[in-house]
């Protein structure tokens, strides 16, 4: 074995394994120059004839030929020659005395190599082992007793064991020299290529035992030795090419096997691995055209992965290939392979390289598609599962976790619903449009996010309504607890372009049901979050008390548009009367559903799905229109009572909702102060433009305006000043506790006062017992309505009920509260003609 091209890069300092090269070599040729002087003290007592010097020069002309026959094995940039060397000294220590064989090896291989020109120190080297394989094979024979006379079979199997000393001297004295050389294991070296190594031997083997076969015939036939080297060589040399490429187009299509595979990490790493096997490059490196990435290795591992630009470490020749197709279509990138010296490839190695280049493209380009398609996939799972605004869960995605979490069987703990509805978004939209609309979704989502727990699913079903999926909790209480907190989170104002907008929410909370999964869940906590918007609670936690299963499915069905158009919305009538005298004032318009299955349904339960539906404005028409028509009834029977209609807020954010009603005001033939108009306070948005103009509209008409509920919003006071309304209504629910509460009596005194110094009507809803409406007569209030009077009644009935009136006294439905006299009756007010007002506290009798 020789090396050829070991490192000797000029203009650079010597590396460590330079200076250790130098010293193995150095050490190689010491020894040698022993074996020299040893062999030829002893040639010296040798008596040469002139058929030896005939001898040495065919010694060493074999010597010269065992080097010049060799085939080549590139490994890295390092080209290994496999030589006819050792077969050449063997060969000659049969024929001839060994210390001669040492001298004629040493010059024949020098003849050679000065001849092929290597580095110096390469054919120090060369020369220095070459003696020493002749000295050790000939020592060997001396001691195993040789003599040219043996019987054949020892002479074979003595000079066989010379033969192996020689090549395993060959062996130790090389590896380490192309180890340093090329930067690779010794153990590496002697694995790689070890069967061609041990086969070529063994050949050898065979042609040195036919050759001595031959030799005993006559020495001279040595001669003859060399065409038959030279000749077996080249048969052998074929079959060796022929081997090796069959082994390299194997290991090709290993390879392009191995990058079939749809990750394109693995395809990189496999790549780079393989490449620098089969085309024995120091370092393997890929960059793709598609995002410069630049993947790189050597050995066997990944090196490097990352961005294009970082600098190899290795410096030396560089083969790149651009990663195409056959047809030169589609650049992926390119392929470098990275040599420490300069290298040469063979056409075969080029052939090899051009192929493995186009699959690896293919593999990358399939890869990318595979990615691609896995990304688009992901991405349409994640759609499908999430909302494109928020990023929260869906409602489908709601329903599939929930039905999961429902259908555990050892589930942990309670699982609870919370469904979260904002009050007056759609008002932010209309207003502040879309783009502000949804930054207060996104926020909304955050906070909601921020006050989750990590076992908790946010979800978003659909415009202003959220669900929180709660699971794992310890006990069924502590959902309301976790509602509260949700909600909570919503209620410090929103920042949406500097602006400050406080979205209010309700929350319905439900608790797993036993049967009936996800989608009676939802209802539940749909039903409950209903019951807390209609409350004026901040959260209602379901209860089987108060829920009618089947119209959730009603209203959520699509019976609404039948409604409207079959006229199932009827009207009923309940009186305002006169606290003192009970005298009927006038009348509020309040909408029913007659049901063709399910009879009479009452407006809280339908008013929210009306409202959400596209439905309101013809219902908003048709109760309307009842309403004047019923008043437009009394009018003609001697009753001029104002009806007061009830006013949904979407209505008001409907600039075309002041024609409609003046329009069937003109149809009707009823002046505008007939009609009063009942507004929701929780209309904190009204503020806004649109609202504005819609009220002043009205009210300049000469339509009366009423806040309702009166009390139970926060910002009665504010809004009073923003909107001028004619009368306000107290709620039923101070009315309900003013004998109980302080607090309650309080509100309503305050109401009072204020209906007074802004002159207003005030009229006291849900009076049912006699104390509650004397009580409030005497806190000066003059209206009131409630069931102490009437219930609603159609308005036939109502009509009824005045022509009988009470005690004889049409147009009343109670008895007076004192003797008429005893009652200081003060002229009729201003605004409300047909109501009496007290202008301060009544005079009781004594
Ligand atoms: P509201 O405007 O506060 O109407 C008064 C509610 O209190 C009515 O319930 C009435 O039946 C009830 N009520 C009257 N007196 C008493 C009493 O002494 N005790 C008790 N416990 N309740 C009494 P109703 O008819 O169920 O209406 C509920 C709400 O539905 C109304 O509250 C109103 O906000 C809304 N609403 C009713 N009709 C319409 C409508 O046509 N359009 C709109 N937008 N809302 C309506
Ligand atoms: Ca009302
Ligand atoms: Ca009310």
């Amino acid at each position: 074995m020789a090396v050829e091209d070991a490192v000797a890069r000029p203009g650079e300092g010597k590396t460590e394994a330079e200076r250790q090269l130098t010293l193995h070599v150095g050490l190689v040729c010491v020894v040698a120059a022993v074996a020299v002087a040893f062999s030829v003290r002893q040639l010296v007592h040798l008596d040469l004839s002139g058929d030896d010097l005939t001898l040495s020069l065919t010694l060493v002309f074999m010597a010269a030929l065992g080097v010049r026959i060799n085939w080549r094995i590139r490994i890295r940039a390092t080209v290994h020659a496999i030589s006819w060397s050792e077969t050449a000294i063997v060969l000659g220590l049969a024929v001839a005395p060994a210390p001669l064989v040492v001298l004629t090896t040493g010059v024949g291989v020098a003849t050679a190599l000065l001849s092929m020109k290597p580095s110096p120190l390469k054919t120090a080297f060369g020369v220095a082992k070459s003696t020493l394989l002749a000295a050790g094979a000939g020592v060997t024979l001396h001691a195993l007793g040789w003599s040219e006379t043996a019987d054949l079979r020892h002479a074979i199997g003595m000079v066989g064991l010379a033969y192996a000393v020689a090549v395993v001297l060959d062996e130790v004295l090389t590896l380490p020299v192309i180890a340093l050389a090329t930067g690779t294991q010794v153990r590496r070296l002697f694995r790689d290529d070890l069967g061609l190594r041990l086969t070529s031997a063994l050949a050898r083997f065979v042609l040195i035992a036919v050759t001595l076969v031959i030799l005993r015939g006559d020495n001279r036939l040595l001669l003859a030795v060399p065409p038959l080297v030279l000749s077996l060589h080249l048969l052998y040399s074929n079959q060796v090419k022929a081997r090796t490429e069959q082994q390299a187009w194997q290991r090709l299509a290993r390879t392009t096997d191995a990058l079939n595979v749809v990750d394109l990490d693995e395809v990189l790493s496999t790549a780079v691995t393989q490449a620098g096997e089969l085309f024995s490059a120091d370092e393997v490196e890929i960059e793709l055209r598609d995002g410069g990435r630049t993947v790189r290795g050597a050995g066997g591992t990944i090196g490097y992965d990352g961005p294009a630009g970082e600098p190899s470490t290795i410096d030396g020749s560089v083969l790149p290939v651009r990663l195409e197709g056959h047809d030169g279509s589609a650049d992926v990138g390119v392929l470098r392979l990275r040599f420490r010296g300069p290298v040469q490839l063979s056409e075969r190695e080029q052939y090899t390289l051009r192929t493995f280049a186009s699959a690896l493209c293919t593999a990358v380009r399939n890869a990318q598609a595979y990615a691609e398609l896995a990304r688009v996939a992901a991405e349409h799972a994640h759609a499908a599962t999430h909302d494109a605004l928020t990023g929260l869960a869906n409602r489908r995605q709601l329903m599939e976790r929930g039905t999961e979490q429902l259908s555990t069987r050892h589930a942990e703990g309670v699982t609870a619903l919370v469904l979260i509805d904002l009050n007056h978004f759609k008002e932010v939209n209309d207003t502040l449009g879309h783009a502000a609309g949804d930054q207060v979704l996104m926020q909304v989502a955050d906070r909601l996010r921020a006050v989750a727990q990590a076992e908790d699913l946010v979800a978003r079903l659909g415009g202003d309504e959220f669900a929180v999926l709660l699971r794992g909790l310890p006990a069924p209480a502590v959902a309301a607890h976790r509602a509260e907190a949700l909600i909570g989170a919503l209620h410090q104002p929103l920042d949406v372009d500097g602006m400050r907008i406080s979205v209010e929410a309700s929350g319905g909370i439900a608790v797993a049901p036993a049967s009936g999964g996800m989608p009676e869940l939802l209802r539940r906590a749909d039903v409950a979050m209903y019951q807390a918007k209609r409350a004026g609670q901040r959260v209602s936690t379901y209860a089987p008390t108060r829920d009618t299963a089947d119209l959730g499915r009603l209203t959520l069905g699509g019976e609404l548009p039948r409604a409207v158009a079959d006229h199932e919305f009827t009207v009923n009538f309940q009186p305002i009367v006169d606290l003192a005298s009970g005298e009927v004032t006038g009348a509020e318009a309040l909408a029913r559903w007659h049901h063709p299955t399910h009879g009479m349904i009452d407006p809280l339960r339908f008013l929210e799905a009306v409202e959400r539906s596209g439905l309101l404005p013809a219902f908003a028409e048709a109760i309307l229109d009842q309403a004047l028509l019923a008043a437009v009834t009394w009018r003609a029977a001697g009753f001029d009572l104002p009806v007061s209609v009830n006013v949904s807020p979407r209505s008001l954010l409907d600039a075309r909702f002041p024609g409609a009603v003046l329009a069937r005001l003109r149809a009707h033939d009823l002046p505008p102060d007939r009609l009063v108009l009942e507004l929701t306070e929780t209309l904190t948005l009204s503020q806004l433009d649109v609202v504005d103009r819609v009220l002043s509209r009205l009210r300049d008409s000469g339509v009366r305006l009423a806040l309702d509920d009166f009390g139970t919003g926060y910002s009665s006071l504010s809004l009073l000043s923003r909107i001028p309304v004619h009368e306000l209504k107290i709620d039923r629910s101070f009315v309900t506790a003013m004998e109980s509460s302080a607090e309650a009596a309080a509100v309503i005194r305050s109401t009072l006062d204020l209906g007074r110094s802004l002159d207003l009507t005030v009229v006291a809803e849900g009076v049912e017992s006699e104390p509650q409406r004397r009580a409030l007569w005497e806190l000066g209030c003059a209206a009131g309505q409630g069931h102490l009077f009437a219930r609603p009644l159609p308005s036939g009935s109502l009509l009824a009920a005045l022509q009988r009136g009470s005690g004889g006294r049409p147009g009343t439905l109670v008895p007076p509260l004192h003797d008429t006299g005893a009652v200081i009756r003060l002229a009729p007010g201003r605004r409300q003609p047909g109501r009496s007002r007290p202008t301060g506290l009544p005079h009781l009798p004594a």
